[in-house]
């Protein structure tokens, strides 16, 4: 499904939604109770569902500019073992034929981007060919942060077995395969594309800035899941490898592009996905366009 497009400057960002993930998310903010949810008025109807309960998504950007194409974070995958989310054990889905749909076939990716390492946003970096995981975007160049690709790589004991699964079958293929570019925290991809560093929900976490002539959007990556963390900057998310980290980055993002023009995408954000930030009683809201 292919929800919509938005331009900034000459620059074209499309979301592939994978799958709806509203439990998951809520199940992973732990003050994210209906009853905190109700206090928050605008997150209805787009981003809380009559019961105020979260919508969410998994999905994935194509960002087009003149030239390249690139592919933001490539969601959960088909076919992967996963043991502790079981919603998103063996997963099989058309998100190849939502490419298609939008134009893009897999050899026209010119640049995969994972905002961090986590299994939901490396899956379809690869896919099971004659029982092996091989690159899905075979003429690509893969950027992982290098201080993220080193901490996966250590196996650190108290991450869940699903992401040094992840790590195992979406991302080190790819590095054996000699298509990966391990790059700084704030490496600029293009002239109008480069990463920030939005550390805490895994150690090496960055964001995507796009600036193209006086317009600018962002898209986050898990620095917020919900848009209740735009109203509650401070409620953590239980998978964050640093919550307090978590946190400061999260409120730096908030200041740094609240009441500019700048669209706000979160990765996980459900349709439509993007707004602009505007200050609220010493807090934020997201006004979608
Ligand atoms: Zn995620």
């Amino acid at each position: 499904m292919t929800s919509s497009t938005w331009k900034v400057g000459n620059i074209k960002i499309t979301p592939i939604v994978e799958v709806e993930a509203g439990n998951i998310i809520q199940q992973i903010i732990p003050n994210a109770t209906t009853d905190n949810i109700a206090k928050i008025s605008w997150l209805k109807p787009h981003f809380v569902d009559d019961k105020n309960r979260l919508k969410a998504l998994v999905q994935a950007f194509i960002v087009q500019t003149p030239d390249a194409c690139i592919l933001v974070d490539t969601c959960i995958g088909n076919d992967k073992k996963r043991s502790e989310i079981a919603e998103w054990n063996n997963l099989q889905t058309d998100f190849l034929k939502c490419l298609d749909r939008a134009g893009l076939k897999s050899q026209s990716i010119d640049i995969v981007l994972c905002t961090h390492l986590h299994f939901d946003h490396v899956g379809w970096n690869t896919m099971l060919v004659d029982g092996r995981w091989r690159p899905t975007f075979p003429r690509a160049r893969y950027l992982f942060a290098e201080q993220e690709f080193s901490y996966w790589k250590s196996r650190p004991e108290r991450e869940i077995e699903d992401d040094h699964a992840g790590f195992e079958d979406s991302v080190m293929p790819v590095f054996d395969a000699g298509l990966a570019d391990l790059v700084p925290m704030n490496y600029s991809i293009t002239d109008e594309i480069s990463l920030f560093p939005t550390p805490g929900h895994t150690p090496a976490h960055v964001s995507v800035l796009i600036a193209s002539g006086q317009e600018q959007a962002v898209i986050t990556g898990d620095a917020t899941h919900h848009p209740c963390q735009i109203a509650h900057p401070d409620w953590p998310t239980i998978s964050d490898t640093d919550p307090g980290q978590a946190t400061v980055s999260r409120r730096a993002l908030l200041d740094r592009f609240v009441d500019t023009q700048a669209l706000f995408i979160g990765s996980h954000f459900a349709t439509p996905t993007a707004g602009l930030l505007q200050a609220e009683n010493n807090t934020f809201r997201l006004v979608v366009a």
